[in-house]
Formats: C-alpha cells, sequence, structure tokens
C-alpha cells in the first residue's frame, strides 16, 4: 500500500522514506541536504560524469547521501517514494512519465519549500524582471518591518531557507517557469506575473506551454488571496480569468487601473479596491532607471500593499518608510548596475542583458551620450531591432566576442558605425578614450558570455574590476587630467 504523501513541515514524516533527488546543481544540493537532515534515505543522480561532480560528491558523501552520476539508474527510481526534480530537468523525462504513471509523487524544489510553508508567501513570475521585483519587493517589505525571506530562482533555494520562516514571516519567491511547471499544493497568498514574452520556447516547445506553466502560479489561489498583474500585457490581461483571486493591476503607461498602482507625472498612486486612488510615493523615490524599472517598482508595491494595506490609504509613516526604503534600494548586480562616475563619465554593468530585448530597454533608460558594448555568444538573434535606438542615443558601438562580426554586418546595413574591439578591456579602454563628461559607458551586450567569459556574472565583474581599477588608479593619481592608462 502507498503510504500518503509526506508533509515535510508537520515534522518527522521523512524519516526511512526513499527519495530520489534528480539533478545535482544547487537546488538539488540543497534538497538532499534538506531531506537528509529529515532522516529520509536520500538518493541523488546526475547524468554529468563524476569528474564534472567531484566537488558536489565531496560534500554529498560526507552527508551519507548515496550518489549516481552519468547516467539515471532504473533502480532508484523504481524504488523512490517520491522524486524531487531540480529546474533544469526536463520533466518530460521518460523515467519521470513513468514514474508518474505508477503515482509516484514528482515534485520540484518549489514545491517541496512551499508545501505547509508557515507564514505568507509572495510568488514572482515574467519573462523579465523577476529578479529585480523579487529583491525589490523583499526590501520594500523589510521596509515596513516585516519579517521576510527572500529566495527562490535567485540562487538562494528557497528549500534552505523554509526552516527560518514561522506563522509571521512573508516569503518572497522568485518562480521560474521551469520550476512552477511541476507544482501541485503550491499556493501562494500573492502571485505576481510581470509580463510574458516568447522566452524558453526551447524548453516548453510552444507559447501555449510556457503560459501554461507561467499560470501555475495561481495554483490553489482563493478569493482571500491576490493576483498582482500587468494590465499593459495582453497576457497578463488574460490570466485575470484563471484565478479567483482578488487582482491588484499595475500600468505604467498612466492609465487607470481599477484597483492596484498607477501613476501621473509625479506619482504612483495606489488605488484600493472600491476606494479612491491616492499619491503613495514620487516618482523620484525611484533610483531605478529605465521604464521597465517603472514597472517592475509598481508590482513590488503591489505586492507591498497586498501584504500590508490590500483594502486602505496606508497612513503618513507607512507612506514615509515606504519611500525611505524605495529610495535606498539598490540595482541587482549586473542589472543596468551602476558603477562608477570617472572622469565625469558613468559606467553601468548590465551584464544580465543577455538577449535584444533587454538591450532594447538598458537603450531606452538613457537619453543619449552612450557608448555602448555589445557583442559575445550570439542567440541566433536578429540584431537589427538595436539599430534605430542606438542611432538615437550612442555615440559609439563597441563590438567584443564571437558575435562581433554578425552585428557588425547588421548594424553597418542599418547604418551605425561600429568599433570592432575584440575584448571586453579593449571595448572599455576605447570608450574611455573618446567618451566626455556627461557620458555613459553601458555594458549591455545582448548576447551570452560563454564564448569570452564562464557566464553573465563572470562578464559583470570584469566590467567592474576594471572600471574601478581606473578609479583607484585615478584617485591615488596628484593629477586628474594626466593621460590616461590604455
Ligand atoms: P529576470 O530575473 O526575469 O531575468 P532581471 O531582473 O534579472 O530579470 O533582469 C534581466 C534583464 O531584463 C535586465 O538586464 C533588464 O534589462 C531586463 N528587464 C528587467 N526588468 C524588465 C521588465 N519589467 N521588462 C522588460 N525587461 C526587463
Amino acid at each position: 500500500m502507498r503510504m500518503a504523501e509526506p508533509n515535510p513541515v508537520r515534522g518527522g514524516e521523512w524519516s526511512g522514506r526513499q527519495v530520489l533527488v534528480v539533478g545535482m546543481a544547487r537546488s538539488g544540493l540543497a534538497v538532499a541536504q534538506y531531506l537528509h537532515r529529515r532522516g529520509a534515505r536520500v538518493v541523488i543522480t546526475d547524468q554529468r560524469p563524476a569528474q564534472e561532480l567531484s566537488r558536489e560528491i565531496r560534500r554529498l558523501l560526507e552527508m551519507g547521501v548515496a550518489i549516481e552520476t552519468g547516467g539515471h539508474g532504473e533502480r532508484s527510481f523504481q524504488e523512490a517514494e517520491i522524486i524531487v526534480v531540480s529546474p533544469g530537468v526536463p520533466a518530460q523525462l521518460p523515467e519521470l512519465e513513468h514514474a508518474r504513471s505508477r503515482g509516484i509523487p514528482v515534485w520540484g524544489e518549489l514545491e517541496l519549500a512551499t508545501r505547509g510553508l508557515p507564514g505568507r508567501l509572495a510568488a514572482i513570475t515574467g519573462s523579465n524582471g523577476k529578479t529585480t521585483t523579487t529583491s525589490l519587493t523583499g526590501h520594500l517589505l523589510r521596509g515596513l518591518g516585516g519579517k521576510v525571506l527572500v529566495g527562490g530562482n535567485i540562487g538562494v533555494p528557497l528549500i534552505g531557507l523554509a526552516e527560518e520562516a514561522d506563522a509571521e514571516t512573508i516569503t518572497v519567491a522568485e518562480t521560474s517557469s521551469f520550476q512552477l511547471e511541476t507544482v501541485r499544493d503550491f499556493h501562494a497568498q500573492a502571485a505576481a506575473v510581470l509580463n510574458l514574452t516568447p522566452d524558453h520556447l526551447d524548453r516548453h516547445g510552444t507559447l501555449e506551454a510556457y503560459i501554461a506553466a507561467k499560470r501555475k502560479i495561481f495554483a490553489n489561489q482563493t478569493a482571500a488571496d491576490f493576483a498582482i498583474l500587468n494590465a499593459e500585457d495582453a497576457v497578463c490581461r488574460d490570466f485575470a480569468a484563471a484565478t479567483p483571486a482578488r487582482k491588484f493591476w499595475f500600468d505604467a503607461s498612466g492609465a487607470k487601473v481599477t484597483a492596484g498602482m498607477m501613476r501621473n507625472t509625479e506619482a504612483i498612486l495606489w488605488k484600493p479596491p472600491g476606494r479612491a486612488a491616492a499619491p503613495l510615493l514620487t516618482l523620484d523615490a525611484n533610483p531605478l532607471r529605465g521604464r521597465h524599472n517603472l514597472e517592475n517598482a509598481m508590482a513590488a508595491l503591489a505586492i507591498t500593499a497586498a501584504m500590508f494595506f490590500s483594502d486602505r490609504q496606508p497612513g503618513a509613516e507607512q507612506r514615509a518608510r515606504l519611500a525611505t526604503a524605495l529610495r535606498s534600494f539598490r540595482a541587482v548586480e549586473h542589472r543596468l548596475e551602476f558603477v562608477a562616475r570617472m572622469e565625469g563619465v558613468d559606467y553601468y554593468n548590465d551584464s544580465k542583458a543577455t538577449n535584444v530585448d533587454a538591450t532594447l530597454k538598458a537603450l531606452e533608460a538613457f537619453a543619449g551620450g552612450l557608448w555602448v558594448i555589445l557583442g559575445g555568444k550570439d542567440k541566433n538573434s536578429d540584431y537589427r531591432p538595436l539599430a534605430e535606438p542606438l542611432r538615437q542615443r550612442a555615440r559609439g558601438v563597441l563590438l567584443i566576442g564571437a558575435a562581433a562580426e554578425k552585428i557588425a554586418q547588421q548594424l553597418e546595413a542599418a547604418q551605425i558605425a561600429v568599433q570592432r574591439t575584440h575584448t571586453l578591456a579593449r571595448a572599455l579602454a576605447t570608450a574611455r578614450e573618446q567618451a566626455r563628461p556627461g557620458e555613459t559607458v553601458l555594458l549591455a551586450p545582448a548576447c551570452a558570455s560563454f564564448d569570452q567569459f564562464q557566464n553573465y556574472e563572470h562578464r559583470g565583474q570584469i566590467f567592474k574590476q576594471i572600471v574601478r581599477e581606473w578609479e583607484a588608479a585615478a584617485g591615488q593619481s596628484p593629477q586628474p587630467d594626466e593621460p590616461k592608462a590604455s
């Protein structure tokens, strides 16, 4: 007879359970650790060969977790009472399909972490802006005095935080479509969808499947919960019918909403359901550049409203605390991150802009005077949409990496002059030589990084390191206008 599904939080029930964890990346390791501590008999499996996993394996062996590498053993799947999959593992893996057909629960880390999670859960998804909005939401909720945990797809697996939560906690979780795909009992008191553009179609196959995965963020919601939706996004508007939760809209265009966050030329306004809208804070309290970041800020404010003042206008003190919190937020690393002002020139690191769409948003965040560093590993992209904004805003375009020639051809056909600088260091040095005070050097490469870097974080770190070394050298120099180092 199959046992009832274990509930990890009600304690004890994992003891002696045979659990298979599929995928040995950050989230799989955190899951294995969590379940092992609760007395489960954990096997963890990964397709990668043992040589690639030596560090992880050492840690797991120390813990006493059984390990399978280089492929998935049939027996492990057969013996498992429950299977926990990492977000990178395709949900349609034949072994998983087979397990499901035998009634074995197949959960993602998100499902495991949020089952029975005490307190309230605010979940955030969308094609772009998840990380920024998630960390800003955490920052705002803390500013209002909430006990807040922030995790999920943002680099800190939620499972590692679950034990810290109590009835007062608000957990803010960045959730990807991959994680949402496998949820069942997951229940977010506030579920936010920022936008939906075709992305990750390689994994989900069709736009419909991608949208269906995102829609699961509303799983198990009731009329007591909240859905936070972008009024300007067609898919978000369709989603309104997918949940019985109360809808809080955000609309950065200036249009009115029935309930939620809207804006005029000076302020963000909050409209509680059935009540009049009133200014919540002035637009200049938002330190993040760009229209897209106004959307992210409005979404984060709407989630905060759902958690703290869903049916009324907040008092003056709460408004002041909210404004202070927003003002003190700094862009998440590598997302239009301000690095330095040197010789009157600003340096921004948007290494996370790994596709053309994100680069367009970055360009739109500046009025002009840009020196834009583009290139890296091509993702079969069409770079022509960049031509017009570059014509309007850029004084120079510096190309690096494997995609440089393709980008050059597409931009030159649109009469945009480019400089082929090959490496990031040379691009930066070239930009520094030519930029005038008041201008901006922007790394927003529209490409993946893997041709010259380990990942986008590494690329952004190199950018910052070079700029900071210059800054330190300039700081030590008694002659601020001495010739620049190349
Ligand atoms: P995600 O976690 O969804 O990838 P991030 O906050 O890390 O989102 O931002 C990734 C990139 O997407 C940033 O470099 C930025 O240029 C762009 N971006 C951020 N927010 C938005 C938004 N609301 N709409 C469109 N693009 C955005």
